[in-house]
């Protein structure tokens, strides 16, 4: 079935978070009558100026979230680090949260995040829970694991690879998942819509690859350079993530295909997320597009690829700090079918996500080539 929404007023939807993935949400917001709300501490934030109304606020408490909510339509997240109860209490006074409160509960938190996949049996690696650094001497036939905390750890800042009991004092000492370590060959990404219907639309999955020297997502390709058969596990996996989940948004599945090509899930992202940034250009609908739809209640876009893709990302040079300048832009600009996003931060880091560059070529070796020009000519210095 499909639905056609009439609506004779605007709608207003309030993102909880206001940095790229809100800026680029914004960006697609243009294309429908709707008036958007961002709730955010930072007043500088990148979607601060993208949006009919910025409210400066903590997307952590109860009365900012709750109080930024109670006058909206329907609400999203860029980010899971929000007060859900705040959610759960707008969602029983009609507001429609995307996705529901429920979900992101389930996924803020590793432990129940894990509990999740195995109650519903989705193939996700082995753990166990532990409550305390001390509590991992009592699983080293357990090792090589990799420990993750339950809460707060984002970009790979809760996650500590154990391989033996050396490795032990590394462990958190806070409420934490112990995983059987995977033998990964490739990491890849699904993205799934699903609607208030339960209609459901699937990207092609996406694959990370990672800098074997300093271990850092390198860049990402488009579609996934996996065999035919792992292709369809992946998505059947990351539908059946949604599908359980019961909650209609858009959702980034992470899964890793390991030597004998089995497909785990690693986690989910109940949000747009940075694995579907070429989507922009290099699908009929975009993940940020097909959100819009899914709020405001239209029929699901067009998931199909317009031609593969690769994304770099463009991270603050090491060793600058302070006011952002471009290197080689205009190299970069110059380039055919290459697409640059830059995020709005004054300010770079070391490592500070500042944009990204999309590629658009059919030819899987000219995208791998092209993403390695490009990191080596684009540089973030102060
Ligand atoms: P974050 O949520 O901080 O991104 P992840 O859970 O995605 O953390 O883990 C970060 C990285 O650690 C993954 O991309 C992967 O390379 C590695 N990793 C995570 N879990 C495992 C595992 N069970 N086995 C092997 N490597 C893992």
């Amino acid at each position: 079935m499909i639905i056609f929404a009439t609506y004779y007023f605007t709608m207003k939807v309030g993102i909880l978070g206001g940095g790229q993935l809100g800026r680029m949400l914004l960006q697609a917001s243009a294309n429908y009558v709707v008036e958007t709300y961002v709730l955010e501490n930072d007043k500088n934030c990148p979607a601060a100026h993208l949006c009919h109304h910025f409210v400066e606020g903590d997307i952590r408490d109860f009365n900012a979230v709750y109080e930024f909510g109670k006058n909206l339509d329907a609400l999203t997240i860029e980010i899971e680090s929000v007060n859900v109860e705040a959610l759960e209490k707008l969602e029983s006074e009609g507001v429609r949260i995307y996705p529901k409160p429920s979900a992101i509960k389930t996924i803020k938190n590793k432990i129940k995040q894990k509990e999740f996949y195995k109650q519903h049996e989705i193939p996700s690696a082995d753990f166990i829970i532990t409550e305390n650094s001390t509590d991992l001497s009592n699983y080293t036939s357990f090792f090589p694991a990799v420990h993750k905390i339950a809460e707060g750890g984002y970009d790979g800042k809760g996650v500590q690879v154990i391989m033996n009991e050396s490795h032990i004092d590394k462990g958190f000492n806070a409420a934490s998942v112990l995983e059987k370590m995977v033998n990964i060959r490739k990491e890849i990404a699904v993205i799934v819509a699903m609607n208030d219907l339960g209609e459901t639309a699937v990207y092609s999955p996406a694959e990370m690859i990672f800098d074997p020297v300093l271990n850092l997502l390198d860049y990402q390709i488009s579609p996934a350079q996996i065999p035919e058969k792992t292709y369809w596990k992946a998505e059947a996996i990351a539908l059946k993530v949604i599908k359980e989940l019961q909650s209609p948004g858009l959702f980034a599945v992470e899964l890793f295909m390991d030597e004998n090509e089995n497909i785990w899930v690693n986690e989910t992202a109940p949000r747009v997320h940075n694995s579907g940034h070429h989507t922009i250009e290099a699908n009929y609908c975009s993940q940020y597009d097909m959100l819009w739809r899914i709020m405001l209640q239209y029929p699901l876009g067009n998931t199909a690829a317009i031609m593969p893709s690769a994304i770099v990302n463009i991270l603050g040079e090491e060793g600058y700090n302070g006011n952002a300048k471009y290197e080689g832009l205009n190299a970069v600009l110059e380039m055919e079918n290459v697409f640059v996003h830059l995020y709005g931060k004054n300010q770079t880091k070391a490592g500070r996500k500042m944009g990204h560059v999309t590629i658009l070529h059919k030819d899987f070796t000219n995208l791998v080539h092209r993403a390695h020009a490009i990191k080596n000519l684009l540089k973030v210095i102060a």
